[in-house]
Order: structure tokens, then C-alpha cells, then sequence
């Protein structure tokens, strides 16, 4: 028996339509490229989205057509994102850190036929010069003042704007249609696109309101470092809206001192990033000796946060958020917004949960399995590869039956490529990518579990545990390391450091220094690049 209810499709611009109506005086701060800070609200936003709407009309962009864009956070990409699914296209985030093969290849792929750009990134454009396609049209994002000089035909974004009415009849459709493709970045061979659908970003937005909502009342400014050029910026442009609050852009600020001199004067209560963003303003924070005003609130994704830095964030009063997910999930899988009871406990205990990747966010159910596919127990002691499906979960790559193919289990389940562990309580422990795990003597090592000791180390800013060849163990950890100082302490030090947490066999056996590590596009630690750097490094007792 079918129900009685109506079926209204998921559409993406209805939460912008709902924000300019039900939270007119939240919108958008942005640090623009411009140079100066620009503020807008949701209505005024709904209103430009609107002109955005006309202008991409009248340019011809059609149902399907991708559109792509190479921009910092700012207001006008959060307007792209809008505009472009709002008239049935396909908003192309590009991440600008690909290699210049890589960018070529996704623009290619995804047959983009217009894409918007930041002033910062035109260069990068401008460099590619004849490989691009000869039917690609280039849009600066800025106005007539400030449009740069460039050797492409351009065109300017605020003057497509002009003149255009705000007013726009939104088309309706089905909410599978396709509103948003992401690549991911592609460590090993091509990369691979994620097409997001109307009704999967704005179940995902819904995801992220149930879990961080109860902690941002409406009106609170919340700051994505997260890129839109990237996963959606965790979904924030969509659950930001939503939730009603305050987005702070921060544009190309992205070190320590901008972070904290925006987050200051903005008072920003919660900010979203990678770990390695959090180091920078950590150092900012111990050099200003205090956190930046009103900052109550971090969530931290993309690569394990160190258990050190969790504790320096804490130790200030600000919570941490411990998240977890991939480009195919939208993208976030597991939240650690821990309940009241879990924040009120000693720091130690405290830390011990925050450390794991929080729990299942609705609307994405795990299960880990051993090499023969069979099930483990969520036990917190078993470790198995971890599948996942889900309402905001891709069924596919976009244009890739290969790789589709292949990313799937026989139950339909998507393979994630992590290691993890699940607890009693539901609690994520993810313990490595399944291909930096460290085989040693037919035992697994977890890396994040050796970084994560040799981090809270106070002479080690930030570190790699990777595996290398030896002919009886088949492979052994070594660490990479960057000092954070004058003093390197030795591997003794750090042994004796780590050994509380570890079996003996399981601690390193040689420290090899750095001056800083290599990092993907998406701010994480390349070891793929790390191993190929180390030449013909030999474990110790091979040489
Ligand atoms: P890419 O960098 O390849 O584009 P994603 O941004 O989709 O990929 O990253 C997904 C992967 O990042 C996960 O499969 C996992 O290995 C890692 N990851 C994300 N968040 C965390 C976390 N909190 N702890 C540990 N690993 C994480």
C-alpha cells in the first residue's frame, strides 16, 4: 500500500530559497581576493543567485552541462554552487592543486564547457594556454575594476551579473538529477569523478544539521578552511544555510596568522579544516599566546588528528570534532560531536574518544570484513576493511565502468580502502589505508597509530610512519620526521616515548629528518610521494 504524502523532489536551491525567508540575517562574510572583507545575507545572495541564474542562460549553458569552477571560499563560488545545479547543470568544483596533466584531464572529462576562476588561479589557466579546450569559456570571478590583465578571452563576472533580473522561476526536476561532480585527487592513476545528485546533497546537509545543529544556534559564524574546491567543503554550503548560520570565508588566508586575525575579528565559533591547517594556527595561537576570540568549536577531517593536537585544542576549551569520510560519501561518514556526558570527563578519557572518527552520521551504515569478505564483530578489537552504503553514497564513477566496477562489493557495498576498527558504542577507529599499513612478520602495524605517538612528542612537529623493505620481517617501520625545533630528539628518545603504547616489536626501527613532508592536493601527507623521495634508502641492517 503506497502512502498518502506528497512527493516533492529534493532541490538543492530550495535551502537557499529557505534560508533568504526563514534566516535573513545570517549570509556570508568573505575574505576576498580583492583584499578587503565583503558581507552579504542570505537574501541578498538568494537575489544575485538568481541574476547568477539569468547570466548562465544567457551564456547557454543547458540541463547537464558542466560548469566548472577554480576558486578559493568566497561568496561568489557559494553563489556558483547555487546558480549552476539551480538551472539543472553541473557545478565542477576543481581543486587549483592538481598538476597541470591532471587539471587538463578532469576539465577533459568532464567536458566542461565554462568555468569560473578566481583572479589568484588565472595564471594557472593562462599556463594550460592552448591545451585547453578551444570551446571553453573562461569567467573571472571579480568585477570590472579589478579584472586582471591575461592573454585568454575573458569574461567578467560581476558585469555578467549587471542588469540581470534577480528574480528566476526555478526549473523543477527529478532530485537523482545530477547537481555537483568532484574528482578525487587521484593519487594513483586518473581521477575518478563523484557526480552528486539534488536529493544525495541535500539528505547529506540534513546529516551534518542532525549532529553539529545542537551546537550552532542560528546566527553563529562558523568557518570552513575546508575548500569548496573540494568534497563540498564537508557540506558546509548546504548545512551552513540550512542551520542558519553565518559562513566566514576566509579566500586565500589560509596560514596560522590570517586564520586567527579573521577568526578574531569575526569571532568565528567553529572552524573546519585538515590537520595540517590546525598546526598553523596552533603555532599562531602559542605565539599570540590565546585562542582568537569566541572559537569554542573545531571539527577536523580528511587525515587522523593527532591525539596532541585534539589535546592543545581542548586544553583551550575548544571541542573537537574528530570526522572521518571520502569524495564518494558526500562527503562525511562518521562525526565525533560527542554527547555532553563524553565532554565532560577527564581529558585523558576524553581524549581516548575523541581520537577514534566519531560515530555513523544517519543515513550511512558500516561493516568491516576480513580478507574473505566475512563480517567482524564492532568490538573495537577487530580490524577489517570498512564498506559502507548510504543515501549520499556514490553508486558509481562518473563515466569510469572500470573503476565503478571495481569499488564495489557483491552486496553493493563501497569499499572505502580504509583499515578500522568499530567499538561497542558504535565508535569509528580507522587505523590506516589498507595500503600504508605496515606488514611486519605477518603482523599489521597501524601508521596512524606510530604517528600519532611520535607526534606528542614535543620535538616532533609532524611526522610519517611508513614501511620499508627487510628481507626476514618483509617490511619494518621507519619514521619520517620534521623537528619541531633545534633539538632532533633520538630514536631512543622516541622509542622510549611511543613504548607505552606499543608491543616492542612494533616501534621503529630508524628516524630519517626532513625539512617538511610532501602533501597531496587535498593537504594530506603523500607517502606515495614520501616513498618514491627516499631513493635508495635501505633499512638499517641492510646497508
Ligand atoms: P582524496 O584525498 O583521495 O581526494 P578524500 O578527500 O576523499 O580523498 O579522502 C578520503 C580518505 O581520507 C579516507 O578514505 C581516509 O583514508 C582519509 N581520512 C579522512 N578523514 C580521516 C580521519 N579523520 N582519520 C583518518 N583518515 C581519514
Amino acid at each position: 500500500m503506497q502512502g498518502l504524502m506528497m512527493n516533492r523532489p529534493m532541490s538543492i536551491i530550495d535551502i537557499l530559497k529557505y534560508a533568504a525567508e526563514a534566516h535573513p540575517d545570517a549570509g556570508i562574510v568573505s575574505r576576498r581576493t580583492e583584499g578587503d572583507i565583503h558581507r552579504t545575507s542570505y537574501r541578498e545572495t538568494y537575489g544575485r543567485v538568481g541574476q547568477l541564474a539569468h547570466a548562465l542562460k544567457a551564456l547557454g549553458v543547458g540541463e547537464g552541462d558542466r560548469v566548472a569552477t577554480l576558486a578559493w571560499n568566497g561568496y561568489r563560488h557559494f553563489e556558483l554552487y547555487y546558480a549552476i545545479s539551480g538551472i539543472g547543470a553541473v557545478c565542477h568544483t576543481i581543486n587549483p592543486r592538481l598538476a597541470a596533466e591532471q587539471m587538463l584531464y578532469v576539465i577533459n572529462h568532464a567536458a566542461d564547457t565554462l568555468i569560473f576562476v578566481d583572479t589568484t588561479f588565472l595564471p594557472i589557466l593562462a599556463a594550460l594556454g592552448e591545451h585547453l579546450p578551444k570551446d571553453l569559456r573562461i569567467v573571472v570571478m571579480t568585477d570590472h575594476d579589478h579584472m586582471p590583465e591575461t592573454p585568454l578571452d575573458v569574461l567578467c563576472y560581476e558585469s555578467l551579473l549587471e542588469g540581470q533580473a534577480s528574480q528566476y522561476d526555478w526549473p523543477e526536476f527529478d532530485e537523482n538529477t545530477a547537481a555537483g561532480l568532484c574528482y578525487t585527487s587521484g593519487t594513483t592513476g586518473h581521477p575518478k569523478g563523484t557526480l552528486y545528485t539534488h536529493r544525495s546533497n541535500v539528505l547529506h546537509a540534513f546529516m551534518i544539521a542532525l549532529v553539529m545543529g545542537p551546537k550552532l544556534p542560528q546566527g553563529t559564524k562558523v568557518l570552513p578552511v575546508v575548500p569548496l574546491f573540494h568534497v563540498n567543503a564537508w557540506g558546509l554550503p548546504y548545512a551552513g544555510p540550512m542551520m542558519g548560520v553565518t559562513l566566514v570565508m576566509p579566500g586565500p588566508g589560509l596560514d596560522g596568522p590570517s586564520l586567527f586575525e579573521l577568526m578574531d575579528s569575526e569571532e568565528v565559533f567553529s572552524a573546519w579544516g585538515v590537520p595540517t591547517v590546525w598546526m598553523g594556527l596552533l603555532a599562531e595561537i602559542a605565539a599570540q599566546g590565546r585562542p582568537p576570540k569566541g572559537f569554542g568549536d573545531v571539527v577536523i577531517g580528511g587525515s587522523a588528528a593527532p591525539r596532541s593536537m585534539i589535546e592543545a585544542f581542548e586544553e583551550m576549551g575548544v571541542h573537537v570534532n574528530h570526522a572521518w569520510g571520502m569524495t564518494e560519501m558526500s562527503p562525511i561518514g562518521a562525526h565525533g560531536a560527542v554527547p555532553p556526558a563524553v565532554q565532560a570527563l577527564p581529558l585523558e578519557d576524553r581524549l581516548d574518544y575523541k581520537q577514534k572518527q566519531g560515530r555513523r552520521v544517519f543515513g550511512v551504515e558500516f561493516k568491516i570484513v576480513d580478507e574473505a569478505g566475512t563480517r567482524l564483530p564492532h568490538d573495537g578489537a577487530s580490524a577489517g576493511e570498512l564498506f559502507v552504503r548510504g543515501n549520499a553514497i556514490a553508486s558509481g564513477y562518473f563515466d569510469n565502468p572500470e573503476a565503478s566496477a571495481a569499488a564495489f562489493d557483491a552486496e553493493g557495498w563501497f569499499g572505502t580502502g580504509d583499515v578500522a576498527t568499530i567499538d561497542e558504542n558504535g565508535y569509528l577507529a580507522i587505523q590506516d589505508r589498507v595500503k600504508d599499513l605496515i606488514k611486519s612478520g605477518g603482523e599489521w602495524i597501524s601508521s596512524i597509530d606510530l604517528e600519532n605517538a611520535a607526534m606528542s612528542h614535543p620535538g616532533v612537529a609532524i611526522c610519517a610512519a611508513i614501511g620499508v623493505a627487510h628481507p626476514k620481517w618483509d617490511e619494518r617501520p621507519v619514521l619520517v620526521v620534521v623537528a619541531a625545533g633545534e633539538e632532533r630528539p633520538s630514536l631512543a628518545e622516541l622509542h622510549a616515548h611511543m613504548a607505552p603504547h606499543f608491543a616492542r616489536w612494533q616501534l621503529p626501527d630508524d628516524v630519517i629528518w626532513r625539512d617538511s613532508l610532501p602533501m597531496t592536493a587535498t593537504g594530506k601527507v603523500s607517502k606515495r610521494q614520501l616513498r618514491a623521495g627516499l631513493g635508495d634508502y635501505r633499512h638499517p641492517e641492510l646497508r
